[in-house]
């Protein structure tokens, strides 16, 4: 049986962070569903589609590997994907105690459904998309961070 994780999340926008999360996760699964949450967040720089579309352009090339999007409970989105994995990625402490809380209500909400943990390589250990928002905003130059045409979207949008 071929084994399947979800990773869930914003990604307003994909940053090389999550690039390696999933990449990492390619190397002990055979499929990654990268799931873009309609309501994560509040008020995301990027809509649902764009969102997709940037994940979608980035991952090119890439095999096993597919972007979908969702507005429901992340573990009905799992099982709804005939899945039982979560994957998260897991930068600083600053990160462990929201992703413990909600491995553990997701637990909670469904026991079949397991929430594993992957951390990044050191050098996007401390990358997040609300800094590079931010970061863009005050004119930093993004390379390194995310891709280029993610970089050309940010700008765009920022004007
Ligand atoms: P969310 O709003 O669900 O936290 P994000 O897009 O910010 O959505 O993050 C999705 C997942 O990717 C989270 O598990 C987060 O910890 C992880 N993540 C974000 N940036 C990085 C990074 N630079 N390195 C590793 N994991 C990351």
């Amino acid at each position: 049986m071929s084994k399947v994780v979800v990773y869930p999340g914003s990604f307003d926008p994909v940053t090389y962070g999550h690039m390696d999360i999933i990449k990492r996760a390619l190397k002990i699964f055979d499929r990654v569903i990268v799931a873009v949450a309609h309501n994560a967040e509040k008020n995301p720089l990027f809509d649902v589609t764009e969102r997709v579309g940037l994940l979608k352009k980035a991952l090119k090339g890439i095999r096993r590997v597919e972007v979908d999007d969702f507005d429901i409970l992340v573990v009905d989105y799992v099982k709804k994907k005939n899945a039982t994995v979560v994957i998260r990625g897991l930068r600083m402490i600053s990160d462990f105690e929201y992703e413990f809380q909600m491995a553990l209500t997701n637990r909670k909400l469904c026991s079949s459904v397991e929430t594993i943990f992957m951390m990044p390589s050191e050098s996007y250990s401390y990358l997040s998309s609300k800094l590079i928002k931010e970061a863009a905003s005050l004119g930093a130059n993004l390379k390194g961070f995310v891709p280029p045409f993610v970089g050309k979207a940010i700008k765009g949008k920022l004007g």
